[in-house]
């Protein structure tokens, strides 16, 4: 990877020179050779050997990525092979087998760890990371702490759901390559609510990472408690839809339990990608390396997300599975390239919320089909100040129904007409609305039993 400082500082013209550059070392080179889809995909008409060639390339989907029916190492096809393996026709599972090796270069492309992302379909895909990716995740991580602006004195709690996915690894490699205190707990599924704020307390902690709906949940109970966490002036959120309203929000309550100027920052995971992305400041947008991804827009990807483009990604610098123009099924506003406003780095940026069009349902309205875009509603209920918490329950036939806890239960009767007619006129439905305690909607969203809570069901 470039050296971070400079890359930083880089004007557009000279990062676009960076990624054209990649695309014949890498893709043309490493991924021609050795990577088996593409390997096939390109015999007939060639590698891509610059960016314009690139773009020009077919989509690699999510389903791509599954491993057939009856072929459980069918994701081996999306995976480079060790270079060894690929010269002795060793087939795809040398790369794995290749472990007892001692040469260098063939030790960086061994497996170090499986992730796992969700398909169209929920069904679980392998993403292996290498060594040489593990490698990278160190060092990813500290450019992402250092565009949130954390340092070594930082004291930090990992509150990111254990899983085998980025979002908890990005943040344990982070901290460790940074040297910072930090305790890795999991999240509430793992270590559990009084550990975490005790934890926070205890050790005095300045920065906790978490989902932006376990981060609500903890800074409630810590206003409830009576629980003081003075020094926790960042919390940084993601991996769940976070779009500035829930920011706001989270800014509100942590400063009421933390430090009076606490700050609220999101990150973006993205497993593909095999980095996560930060913001400096809320709504800067997510600064991207692009000596590591390459990344473009899909446009128009729906009628129903004006101004959105999906995110299409190519990875430049990985090792292990490795996709190139892979359609995340994530959408955004768009790229910027010009230098970031708020901390003057020239990295480029997703700007604009993420939304996710699998979060994009067809309901069934008086025997019409509707299309229903469930992102809005993460926005539109954060910015309702009578609101604590709620859940969605969609489906086809039913449509939406929304349980909310109220900050106040004998609003009810005026609050719960307003918010239908509000979520009626965005929405282009009409929601069946019911209110609920806060102690049984915080059961059914199942903060401590889910890696991320149950906020929106699909019966
Ligand atoms: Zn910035």
């Amino acid at each position: 990877m470039e050296n971070w400082e400079k890359l930083s500082r880089l004007p557009e013209k000279q990062v676009r020179q960076l990624q054209e550059q990649r695309v014949p070392s890498f893709l043309g080179k490493e991924v021609a050779a050795r990577h088996p889809a593409y390997r096939e995909a390109w015999a007939a008409g060639g590698a891509p050997r610059s960016l314009a060639d690139l773009v020009k390339m077919p989509f690699t989907v999510k389903d791509d990525l599954l491993s057939p029916p009856g072929n459980p190492t069918g994701y081996l096809r999306y995976m480079l092979e060790a270079p060894a393996a690929a010269v002795a026709g060793g087939g795809m599972l040398g790369k794995l087998l290749g472990k007892k090796t001692t040469d260098s270069v063939l030790d960086k492309n061994q497996t170090s760890q499986f992730f796992f992302s969700a398909g169209r379909t929920g069904r679980l895909t392998p993403y292996v990371y290498a060594i040489h990716d593990i490698e990278q995740l160190r060092e990813t991580g500290l450019r992402l702490l250092d565009v949130l602006g954390l340092t070594q004195d930082d004291t930090m709690v990992n509150a990111m759901p254990y899983l085998p996915n980025l979002c908890f690894w990005q943040v344990y490699y982070a901290t460790v390559s940074l040297g910072a205190t930090a305790l890795q707990s999991g999240g509430g599924r793992i270590l559990g609510l009084p550990k975490i704020m005790t934890a926070l307390e205890n050790m005095d902690a300045t920065t906790l990472f978490t989902t932006p709906g376990y981060a609500e949940f903890l800074l409630y109970s810590a206003i409830h408690y009576k629980v003081r966490l003075p020094e926790l002036r960042n919390i940084i959120v993601g991996y769940a839809p976070a779009p500035l309203p829930v920011i706001k929000r989270l800014e509100v309550l942590a400063r009421m339990v933390g430090h009076p100027e606490a700050t609220v920052k999101r990150v973006y995971y993205l497993n593909e990608a095999k980095a996560a992305w930060g913001e400096c400041a809320p709504g800067s947008g997510y600064h991207f390396y692009p000596d590591h991804s390459f990344l473009e827009t899909v446009t128009p990807v729906a009628p129903h997300l004006p101004g959105q483009s999906e995110l299409v990604l190519t990875n430049l610098d990985v090792k292990g599975s490795c996709v190139v123009r892979f359609r995340t099924g994530d959408t955004i506003a768009g790229i910027a390239y010009d230098t970031c406003p708020v901390c003057k780095r020239g990295l480029p940026r997703l700007t604009g919320e993420l939304e996710r069009l699998q979060e994009i349902k067809k309901v069934i309205v008086n025997g019409e089909e509707k299309l229903l875009n469930l992102n809005s509603l993460y926005g539109l209920l954060a910015a309702e100040p009578d609101i604590l918490l709620w859940q969605a329950v969609v489906s086809p036939e039913q449509g939406l129904a929304l349980g909310v806890s109220l900050r106040n239960k004998d609003d009810a009767p005026k609050v719960l007409p307003q918010l239908q007619e509000m979520l009626t006129a965005q929405l282009g439905i009409v929601p069946q609305i019911s209110d609920a305690s806060y102690r049984e909607l915080s059961e059914r969203l199942g903060f401590e039993k889910h890696p991320v809570e149950k906020r929106i069901v699909y019966a």
